[in-house]
Formats: C-alpha cells, structure tokens, sequence
C-alpha cells in the first residue's frame, strides 16, 4: 500500500507544481463554503427573530386584553397558533403555561406586556438531518475528490513525460550504438522541439553516414583502376611479355604515370580529411592579383606543354586570406582550366568585385561543363566524363578542396560556363580596402 502510495508521489516538477495548485484551489474553496454558509446562517437566523418577536408580542397582547387571571386558558387558546415552536408564558415571573420543545431552537424571542411574558423559539428544522458533521464530511469527500483528481492529473502528466523521455534515451542510446535510422515520436508538449530536433540529429547523421559510405567505396575504387594498371605493367615486365627496348619503356612510364595519380589522390585525400576538421584559419590582407601572377608561374611549363597561352592578372585588388589557401585555389583552378583546353586555347586571370567581396576570375576557352553537370562539380570524386573519355591526371577532389577552403576562408566560388565556349571560375574572399595609392583597376563580377 504504502509503495503504491510511494509510486503516485509526483517527481516532475509539473506535476508538483500541478499538486500545490490544487491544494490551493482546494483550501480556497472550503474556506469560501464556511465563509458563505455562516454567513447565510447568520441572516436567516435574524429574520425568523423577528417574525418570532412579533408573534411573541401579539400572544401577550392577547393574554393581557383577556385579563391576567385567564392567562392559562388564554394560553392554551394561542397555543393553536405557534405549532411546534416553544411557547412558554409567564405571569409575574411565574409559569402559567409551556409546552415541551421538539427539537433544538434554531432562533428565539420574548415579548412582554404588563405582566405577562410570552418566550417563543422555534425549532431548526434542519436540525438532525443537516447537521454540522455532515457539513463537514460532504466538504471532506469534496476535497477527497478534488485532490484525486488533481492527483491523476499530476500523474498522468508525469507518466507521460516518462515515457517521451525514457524513448529519447532509448534512442539516444541506439545512436550511440550506431544505429542513425531511429527516429522519436513527435508530441505536441515541450518534449516535442526535443524530438524534432533529435530526429534532424539522427536524419544528418544519417545522411553523412550514407556519404563517409559511399565516399569510402568510391576511393577504394579509385584506387584499384592505377593498382590494376601498375600490377599489369610490373608483370609485362617480369615475365618478358614487354620484350623491346620501346615496351619496357612504355611499361615504365605507364607505371611512373599511374603512380603519380596515386600520389595525387593520396595528397588530396589528406588535405580533404584535414579540412574536414576545420582548422583554424586566420586570414590576412593580401593582394589576389599577386596570388595569380604567382600561380600563373608555377603552372606557365604545364600550359606551354599543353600548348596553351596561359595570362596573368594586371594590377592589384586586396583581399583578406590565407595566401598557402589561396595558392591551392589558384592552382587547382589553373590546373583545371588548362587541362579543359585544346591546344592553342587561352586560360586568362582577372579581378572581379562585388559588394563587400573581392574576386579573381579563372576564364578558360575549352570544353565548358554541360549544364545538367554544373550543380555536381563540386562533389567528391565527380568527374564530368568518366573513365577513358577523361583527360589524364585531376583525383576528382581538386574542386571540392577549393570549395572547403573558400568556405573556410569566408568565401565562396562560383562558375559560369557554356559547353564548347569555356568557363569561368572565380573565387570570391571579403574585400578589404586598399590604401589609395594601391587601389586596383577592377573588372565586373563574372558570376
Ligand atoms: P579533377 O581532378 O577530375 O579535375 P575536380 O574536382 O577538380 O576533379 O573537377 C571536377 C570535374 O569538373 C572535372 O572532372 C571536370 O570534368 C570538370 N571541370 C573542372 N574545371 C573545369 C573547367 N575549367 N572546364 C571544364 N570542366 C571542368
């Protein structure tokens, strides 16, 4: 009993709060009850003595015409009229007539005239019937019942936020356990925004589980296309199957080659993993058309051998970045353009500005990308043409590395592109004002 008592106990700070209301509102309400029922008490009691002081006075008025000597038997004649009220009369002091009361008097009143006195009380006619300790038990299973109320109330309020609760740490608990398909109820109290927002956790989760998975297949393929072609060449040469001079060296390159896309891939698979923990970054004032001119040097060998004229920037434009970050950008940008461009095309740098932002333009004259790939091109590992069809060299991640380091830099970087015209990539940083003597001739925003 006392631990089925014990369970009821409210724990939730709701349900407690729920309880002391209840207390409350009851303890206001018995009080109102006392309050209005002596008070109605009070003012029935005062008419009926009224009504009863007249009717005393007009008894003895009665008797005293009738003459004092026939006060008995006048007595008995008024008895007819007060019914079952108290009647007593006295003459001098002395009793002359009375009758035996039937109940309690709830009122009465005395009337006297010369020497006759008449008492008179009336009886409570709820007396008996209504009396105080039923008042007082109506009111007690009154409070009983309002208190059981309140009391399931509390309790079913508390049994419901157990239940919210204990599924957000069942599921909190699958989640840990790697499950990220669980998903909560969703009700409609305070827990409910917990749930949702437990369920948007789980759903992210989720999807970025779906992604490192498919990210994770992807390089292993990756892989296998130069292991495979590695092996294959190795074994040409061991078994003699290269046999001239010329096939021993093309085995060799081939390996050279492949090997060195597995270096690029490797180098960009680092990079990627370091930007996903978003290391810190403190950009400084830089001048973006320097980044370019630079860039443009270190790539000038690769466009010639493409034979590719490959331009510069002209004058400067100020931006706030890392230069190591930016240098990456340019290059992959460069890299990028001069491999989509045939022999005698053009890849040129320009500024670009816009609100608040300072931009350098990669422009190119080659393929282009066909619309329907544009929205893709910045996803890990995609590649606009697949397998053969693809140009030598590019791990697949140069473009998503510019785009995590853009973000990182406060940036972002878009394109423009028309299929067999060329594209323009151009990375966009937050502008910084330029002392007026360095102030760059600046071009219109190409995105
Ligand atoms: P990759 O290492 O293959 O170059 P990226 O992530 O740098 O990978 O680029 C993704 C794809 O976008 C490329 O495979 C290429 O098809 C396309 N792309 C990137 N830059 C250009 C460009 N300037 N012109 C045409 N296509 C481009």
């Amino acid at each position: 009993m006392i631990r089925a008592l014990r369970r009821l106990r409210p724990r939730s700070f709701q349900a407690r709060v729920a309880l002391a209301i209840g207390v409350a509102l009851a303890v206001a309400f018995v009080v109102a009850q006392l309050v209005f029922v002596s008070f109605i008490d009070a003012r029935s009691r005062s008419e009926v003595e009224a009504a009863l002081r007249e009717q005393a006075d007009s008894i003895a008025r009665q008797i005293e015409r009738n003459g004092v000597e026939n006060a008995a038997a006048s007595s008995r004649e008024a008895q007819r009229y007060v019914g079952d009220a108290r009647f007593v009369v006295y003459v001098s002091g002395l009793v002359v007539h009375w009758n035996r009361p039937v109940s309690e008097a709830q009122a009465s009143a005395r009337a006297q005239r010369g020497e006759v006195e008449v008492l008179l009380q009336r009886p409570d006619p709820a007396a008996g019937l209504f009396t105080d300790w039923v008042f007082v038990a109506l009111i007690a299973v009154g409070l009983v019942g309002l208190g059981a109320l309140v009391w399931a109330l509390a309790v079913g309020v508390g049994a419901r936020l157990r239940a919210s609760v204990s599924s957000l740490a069942d599921s909190a608990e699958a989640v840990t356990a790697g499950r990220f398909d669980v998903r909560v109820p969703v009700t409609d109290d305070e827990l409910g925004r917990l749930a949702q927002a437990f369920n948007r956790m789980t759903a992210r989760l989720e999807s970025a589980d779906v992604r490192q998975r498919e990210f994770l297949a992807d390089v292993a393929h990756e892989l296998r296309t130069p292991v495979t072609a590695i092996e294959g060449f190795a074994q040409a040469l061991e078994d003699g199957t290269a046999a001239s001079d010329e096939d021993r060296r093309e085995s060799a390159e081939f390996i050279r080659v492949e090997a060195a896309r597995l270096r690029e891939l490797v180098r960009d698979l680092q990079q990627l993993t370091w930007l996903d923990l978003d290391p810190p970054v403190a950009p400084v004032p830089m001048d973006l058309m320097d980044a370019g001119r630079e860039a443009v040097a270190r790539l000038a060998a690769d466009a010639r051998a493409k034979g590719v004229s490959l331009h510069p920037p002209e004058g400067s434009l100020s931006a706030l970045g890392d230069p190591d970050h930016v240098a990456t950008i340019l290059s992959n940008l460069i890299s990028n353009a001069i491999r989509a461009t045939p022999r005698g095309g053009f890849v040129h740098l320009s500024p670009a500005t816009a609100p608040g932002q300072s931009g350098i333009a990669v422009s190119d004259t080659g393929t282009g990308i066909p619309p329907e790939h544009l929205p893709y091109i910045f996803d890990r590992l995609y590649r606009v043409q697949s397998g053969r069809d693809r140009p030598a060299g590019g791990s697949g991640l140069g473009l998503s590395i510019v785009r995590r380091l853009a973000t990182l830099l406060g940036g972002r970087v878009t394109v423009v592109s028309t299929p067999g015209q060329g594209s323009t990539f151009t990375l966009w940083l937050p502008a910084r004002a330029l002392a007026p003597a360095r102030r760059a001739r600046v071009g219109s925003g190409l995105d």
